[in-house]
């Protein structure tokens, strides 16, 4: 997944996370790859039937408001999109008494698996939040002497790209030969089948973030001891671990015995940048500014390298009007601002998200915006000083 969808995928999870329902009447539809939007059709009629129970008045014309609305916008699909799609509907308005049923539908980055109808006063978001999760891409290795099997994992799921089988004998003489000739062929064999692998691996998993290597002997510690991986690749190994199998059921077994690696792995991009963003700022390098002034000053000279932004900043960016024709967009925290020329109340006319705000800023300096959740110690941190920061490609 880009980059930038990750963002506006956040971004719209962020916006219905914040919906609530006054009664059990916001409605989650998720419809997987492939599957017949008649069929949901006559899922969404029964469930209408069904809500002719509700008791109360309200909550009854709500949901079936909600379901039509649904009905009436898969009308607009000819077919059920590629990955197929998330429809999220229902009375979102804050006032009782007042209804204001609105819609939203995901088409998502990733092929969807589950299929789900679900009415609650909150919107049932998990699948969707998996597949931000899960941008992230890792290879699998495992071997031993005979055999080997590579596969990527994205998310919670296994491809096996390349699955090979070695002529290495086994160790023991069958007899006749000499036992250091056959172990000189032996070891010739083994390390060529060693390329071989690391080949496969060069040419399978150079686009991860990381690699497991696994296997049941010591093969696979040689494997990556002895250098068989070119350093690029060698770098991006973040373990090593015993499993049973080398076949698809060992790329299975080492996934389920890496967790913590990867639970590790997630985070420490984060927890890097983090660390060279307050490295500069206890040393007072000059490299690090922090607060949104201070970072809006700087990205406008061009002199940011990184961007960090706490996931929960809640900055906005808002397009304000004023009654004596003065009008903007600034970045702020809350929508009273007096207009700098006249002095009056400003109206604000629109909003936008702040990570959409800044990228557009961004866009012509070539700056990384990474953003920073609030899942570890540093994080925690980062937010508490403001939650907006960025290291500097030079002094300002
Ligand atoms: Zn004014």
């Amino acid at each position: 997944m880009s980059n930038d969808t990750n963002y506006k995928l956040k971004k719209l999870l962020k916006e219905l996370e914040s919906k609530r329902g006054r009664h059990t009447e916001l409605i989650s539809l998720y419809i997987p790859k492939g599957y017949s939007l008649n069929e949901i059709m006559t899922l969404l009629s029964n469930e209408i039937s069904l809500t002719q129970n509700v008791k109360s008045k309200t909550v009854r014309k709500n949901v079936t408001d909600a379901l039509t609305k649904i009905m009436q916008h898969l009308k607009t699909y000819k077919k059920t999109p590629e990955n197929g799609l998330a429809i999220f509907c229902g009375n979102v308005s804050e006032q009782e008494g007042k209804t204001d049923i609105e819609l939203w539908a995901v088409e998502p980055p990733e092929p969807l698996g589950i299929k789900l109808y679900w009415c609650d006063q909150k919107f049932e978001l998990q699948p969707l939040r998996d597949m931000v999760k899960e941008k992230d891409v890792y290879g699998l290795v495992v071997l031993d002497a005979n055999e080997a099997t590579i596969g990527i994992l994205k998310g919670k799921q296994i491809q096996v790209k390349k699955h090979l089988k070695s002529i290495v004998p086994g160790k023991f003489i069958k007899g006749g030969q000499s036992q250091m000739r056959f172990q000189r062929v032996r070891e010739g064999l083994l390390n060529d089948w060693l390329k071989t692998v690391a080949e496969n691996v060069k040419k399978f998993l150079s686009d991860t973030k990381g690699i497991i290597i696994g296997g049941g002997g010591p093969v696979k510690d040689n494997f990556y001891n002895k250098h068989y991986l070119p350093t690029e690749l060698e770098k991006k190994v973040i373990g090593i671990k015993d499993v049973g199998y080398t076949d698809e059921h060992g790329l299975q077994e080492l996934l389920n015995r890496s967790e913590d690696l990867l639970q590790e792995a997630a985070v420490s991009k984060e927890k890097k940048i983090l660390k060279k963003f307050f490295d500069n700022l206890n040393t007072d390098s000059g490299m690090v500014v922090y607060g949104l002034d201070a970072v809006i000053d700087a990205l406008q000279k061009g002199a940011v390298e990184t961007i960090l932004i706490s996931e929960d900043l809640d900055y906005f960016e808002g397009e304000f009007i004023c009654e004596c024709g003065n009008s903007f967009k600034k970045i702020v925290k809350n929508e009273n601002i007096k207009c700098p020329k006249c002095g009056s109340n400003m109206k604000l006319i629109g909003k936008e998200d702040i990570i959409d705000a800044i990228e557009e800023i961004v866009k012509n300096y070539g700056t990384e915006v990474i953003i920073i959740s609030r899942t570890t110690s540093e994080g925690e941190q980062f937010y508490n000083i403001g939650g907006i920061g960025a290291i500097l490609r030079y002094k300002i």
